[in-house]
């Protein structure tokens, strides 16, 4: 959405500043980064758009919006004090209780002073001669930092489609992930939801208990699976505890990034019965841990069509009218898009007030001053909320100006498919960082570990180039090729990379078609990244130069976790097979 408004500016800019770092963004990336950089001694700036720490929690304050990995789970495990002290009420917790944990965090370890907030970077530079980026912000900031960090989200960058004549309508339009803050009271009043992503599914049945009417506009239907959702039980709550840095361990050695019961056996190897069976217990724990139900199933199309079937049949058994049933239910690779955990989502079809209007085969060809108009007919709406999703990976990346050496910025760069080396750096770009950058698990694993792994081995990359007196570091061209083409073939061992989801770019039009994250898996992923460390930063070069003297590492070797040998997956194996370079 727009970000051009400039916010009034409460405080002096900030010229001719320099530090060791400077942050864009202060979601639970930034936050951490800062912590470690302190924690280092290095001098660090975080510049955050919002008003607030918590990134996407800070956003997305739609009606609804909880995680959808358990809370247990999604949550720092940096700080073994932190991890006991706090306490989740629910198992999938509400954003709300999210945002107070990230702000019980940014207390807690006393961050706020060195963030700057309601101040987006619009733009960096990097001068060649002096070897550091220059950074500009929107309200007047003109600093200088050897590193800049780019924290700034794979999923911060609102897609508000534009829709023809979007400027007539007289309603309120809001954007789920730009929620307004003091809340939108829909009593009484015609909704109209555009998509049925993650968002929608989760605000839907919240947003039907308030509105007179609510009409979804569906392009392509998505399967749920129930959360399940449930107060957290005190002996639940104490046992994890107990075991925390157990649990932590075997978090790291999972695929994603999380830890759930997982069945390996392929799907086709059980009967009929025995996959029901097994289809019926996964269901009924709930969760994304239902695509754990076998092994293969985002693997083999004969297994995946088996668990599509399955989700179909529960939406028929829930939805009343047949019609309604029949538009809701997907066609696609069940989990190819990232899979939507709901809470009554398909119950709420069966409410007099809830329709669905399929826009698949004709889209919403404009807004007028009382509605939308799709096919000819006019939807009259007093409310429309766009859970139309994010221009994922990369949109934040290119709402800056970011210039690398040559004068090349990152977009142009970009312009076929982001570039980067373990989705750490891009080449032409010394001393930019991503933290969870395109080519790195990132939306694959659970975003709060990768975010983790991925500050820590910054963190430990920094103090080692402060040990040897390295001004720079820069990924070498061969080896970022080389790691774009390894995440593109492993890529293709999965189903997901056969639908269009925004994990290809496919959701906003005109974006390339790549598959963005690294689907070979955590846990092989950290071992790359623990190797190329201990490798003297291999791929690298430091100073310009090639020969790396060896690390002495920090903290990254807290990452350095055996596979849990019983859940590789072929994504894994096809990862190991094809080496970095
Ligand atoms: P963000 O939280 O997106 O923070 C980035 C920050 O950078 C934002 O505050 C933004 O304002 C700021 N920023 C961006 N550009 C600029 C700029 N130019 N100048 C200044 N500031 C800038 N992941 C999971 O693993 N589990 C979940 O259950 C889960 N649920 C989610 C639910 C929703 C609704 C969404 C949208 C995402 C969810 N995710 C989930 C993904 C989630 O984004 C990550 O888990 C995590 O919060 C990302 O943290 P981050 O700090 O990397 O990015
Ligand atoms: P999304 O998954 O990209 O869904 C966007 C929806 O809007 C899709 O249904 C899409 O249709 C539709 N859409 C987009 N442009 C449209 C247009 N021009 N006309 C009509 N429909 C249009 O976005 P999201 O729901 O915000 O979720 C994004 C990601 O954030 C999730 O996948 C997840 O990773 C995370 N998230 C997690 C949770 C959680 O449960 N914790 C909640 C929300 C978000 P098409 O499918 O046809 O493109």
């Amino acid at each position: 959405m727009d970000h051009g408004s400039k916010i009034e500016c409460k405080r002096d800019p900030e010229v001719n500043v320099a530090f060791d770092a400077v942050i864009v963004g202060s979601g639970f990336a930034g936050m951490y980064m800062l912590h470690r950089l302190r924690g280092l001694g290095f001098s660090a700036r975080v510049y955050e758009a919002g008003g607030g720490v918590g990134g996407t929690w800070y956003w997305n304050r739609y009606p609804g919006a909880r995680c959808d990995i358990t809370s247990m789970q999604y949550s720092y495990s940096f700080s073994e004090e932190l991890d006991q002290e706090w306490s989740w009420s629910e198992k999938y917790s509400p954003q709300p209780e999210i945002l107070d944990y990230a702000n019980h965090v940014a207390d807690r370890f006393d961050l706020r002073s060195d963030i700057r907030f309601d101040t987006r970077v619009t733009a960096a530079t990097f001068d060649e001669d002096a070897k550091h980026w220059s950074i500009e912000t929107d309200q007047g900031d003109v600093v200088s930092a050897q590193f800049c960090i780019m924290a700034v989200g794979c999923l911060s960058s609102a897609n508000l489609p534009p829709f023809e004549d979007i400027e007539k309508f007289e309603g309120l339009l809001y954007h789920t992930g730009e929620w307004p803050h003091e809340g939108v009271d829909l009593t009484g009043l015609r909704v109209g939801v555009i998509g049925t992503g993650s968002s929608a599914i989760q605000s839907i049945p919240v947003m039907a208990q308030q509105a007179k009417t609510l009409t979804v506009f569906q392009r392509t239907p998505n399967y749920a699976v129930p959360a399940r959702n449930e107060k957290l039980d005190p002996e639940f709550e104490r046992e994890t505890k107990a075991g925390y840095p157990e649990l932590r361990e075997k978090m790291r050695a999972r695929p994603t990034g999380f830890y759930f019961d997982f069945n390996i056996q392929p799907a086709l190897e059980a009967t009929a019965e025995e996959r029901e069976k097994k289809y019926e217990e996964a269901w009924a724990r709930g969760g994304l841990p239902f695509l754990g139900a076998f092994g293969d199933l985002l693997f083999e199309k004969d297994a995946n069509d088996t668990i599509a079937e399955f989700g179909r049949k529960k939406i028929r058994d829930v939805v009343k009218d047949p019609a309604t049933a029949d538009l809701l239910c997907p066609v696609d690779v069940f989990g190819c898009k990232r899979l939507c955990v709901d809470s009554g989502y398909f119950e709420t079809y069966n409410l007099p007030h809830v329709s669905l209007v399929d826009i698949s085969k004709k889209p919403i060809e404009r807004l007028t001053e009382q509605g939308i108009v799709t096919d000819g007919i006019e939807y009259p709406v007093d409310v429309i909320v766009c859970a139309t999703g994010f221009a994922a990976m990369t949109g934040s990346f290119d709402n800056i100006l970011i210039t690398g050496r040559s004068g090349l910025t990152l977009t142009e760069k970009w312009q076929a498919g982001p570039r980067t080396y373990l989705g750490l750096s891009s080449q032409g770009f010394p001393n930019l960082f991503m933290i969870t950058g395109p080519g790195s698990p990132s939306v694959l694993a659970s975003m709060i570990q990768a975010i983790e792994q991925h500050v820590d081995w910054m963190a430990d990359c920094m103090g080692h180039m402060r040990d040897i007196s390295a001004q720079t570091i820069e990924p070498l061209v061969e080896y970022e090729d080389n790691w774009v083409d390894h995440v593109n073939e492993v890529s293709k061992v999965s189903l997901r990379s056969t639908c269009s989801s925004w994990y290809v770019g496919a959701n906003v039009p005109g974006r390339p078609r790549v598959f963005m994250p690294y689907i070979g898996g955590f846990p092989i992923y950290v071992d790359k990244c623990n190797d190329v460390m201990t490798n003297g930063f291999e791929g690298f070069v430091l100073d310009g130069e090639k020969s790396n003297a060896a690390p002495r590492v920090r903290l990254t070797e807290k990452w350095r976790v055996p596979v849990d040998v019983d859940i590789i997956s072929p994504a894994m194996i096809a990862a190991r097979r094809v080496p970095v370079v």
